[in-house]
């Protein structure tokens, strides 16, 4: 038996994240702006992204390697077609212990149901306000929260809980919103997780001062509903968990910019070209579709992925929070962080 597979920070691969398309029929400002990726703007083609079945194979060696939890997302995974047959041969694979999809919910009136049957397990949507004009204005004009609203009875009736509920808090956007969608959502079983506006990509114009951190927002909802810490469900879990102390269950905070945890990151991201990436904020993947397509054995992509695995030294969000006190940055996120 060989020795667990680690990175050079003796991180280990737990978790897998998929995304099956780069298209989306939202334009949320803080991910795919209008401005930029606006009619006409080159997504990749059929023939660029991975069909299923190449997903699968190197899903499969992936899965082989310890990475159990698998994750699909996109994009907007719900747009890609036939999704349920891809879901299905996940499903079958060996070792999946987890099967869980991240969506924006509208399409999950249509296809919850055949999901459920495919086999995945659950489904995390997003919902950043119950409020309509700011719920418009996140999505880039397309959407409509009682959308995604339908969507969530729609998941929910077709078994594919717990559900966790998404919600990206921009300070001055939608910060006044997360006390009504604690309220919205406490009681149902539902997992509402409050996440730190990120500087991922290069597009969203991300400002530290749009970063609602952590802290305020605990101190908003518990000045409504107190609150108290429990235990991680797992190592890496990278929501930080409360319960609300009167028994309306669980709420989760994801602070990644305010309290970075890559110490315990393990999760790797295919993108939907086929390339590998070990880290949210990195420049570069390593390319898996060339040698896939150009007849690499299961065991080279196998020695390929678990080299690129041990290679990795990223720890983007504890660096950033380092940064030398030169940048402005950096001394506004010692505020928020501290
Ligand atoms: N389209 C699906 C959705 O919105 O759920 C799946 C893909 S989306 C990229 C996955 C998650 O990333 C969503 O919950 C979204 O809110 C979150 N996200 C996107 N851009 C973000 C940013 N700049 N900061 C924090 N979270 C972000
Ligand atoms: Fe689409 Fe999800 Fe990005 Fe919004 S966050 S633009 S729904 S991929
Ligand atoms: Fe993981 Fe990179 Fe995020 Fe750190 S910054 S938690 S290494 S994805």
């Amino acid at each position: 038996m060989s020795a667990p597979l680690q990175d050079t920070l003796a991180r280990p691969l737990r978790d897998l994240r998929i995304s099956v398309t780069d298209r989306c029929n939202f334009r949320c400002p803080y991910c795919m702006p209008e401005e930029i990726f606006g009619e006409g703007f080159p997504f990749q083609r059929r023939g660029e992204i991975l069909s299923f079945e190449e997903i699968v194979r190197l899903a499969r060696i992936l899965v082989g390697l310890g990475a159990g939890k698998l994750r699909i997302t996109g994009g907007e995974p719900l747009l890609r077609a036939q999704l349920p047959r891809l879901v299905a041969k996940l499903a079958a694979l060996p070792g999946v212990q987890d099967l869980a999809l991240t969506t924006n919910g509208v399409l999950l009136p249509r296809f919850a149901g055949a999901l459920a049957e495919a086999g995945l397990h659950r489904v995390t949507i997003s919902l950043d306000s119950l409020d309509a004009a700011t719920f418009r204005r996140m999505s880039g004009g397309r959407g409509e929260a009682g959308a995604v609203l339908d969507g969530i009875a729609a998941a929910e009736s077709a078994g594919l809980s717990p559900i966790k509920i998404n919600c990206v808090v921009q300070r001055g956007v939608n910060d006044d919103q997360v006390v009504a969608l604690a309220r919205r959502f406490r009681g149902t079983g539902h997992v509402l997780r409050l996440i730190e506006f990120m500087d991922v990509g290069t597009t969203n114009a991300w400002n530290l001062a749009e970063v609602a951190p952590a802290r305020e927002i605990l101190q908003r909802i518990e000045a409504e509903f107190p609150l108290e810490p429990v235990a991680p469900n797992y190592p890496g879990e990278v929501a930080r968990r409360y319960l609300y102390r009167d028994g309306g269950g669980e709420i989760g905070i994801i602070a990644s910019v305010s309290q970075p945890f890559c110490g315990d990151c393990s999760r790797a991201r295919l993108s939907a070209d086929g390339r590998l990436f070990t880290c949210l904020f990195a420049a570069e993947g390593r390319d898996l579709k060339t040698p896939l397509r150009a007849g690499a054995s299961d065991s080279e992509l196998r020695e390929q992925i678990a080299g690129t695995w041990r290679r990795r030294r990223d720890r983007y969000s504890e660096e950033r929070a380092a940064r030398s006190p030169a940048s402005p940055r950096k001394v506004e996120m010692f505020q928020i962080g501290g």
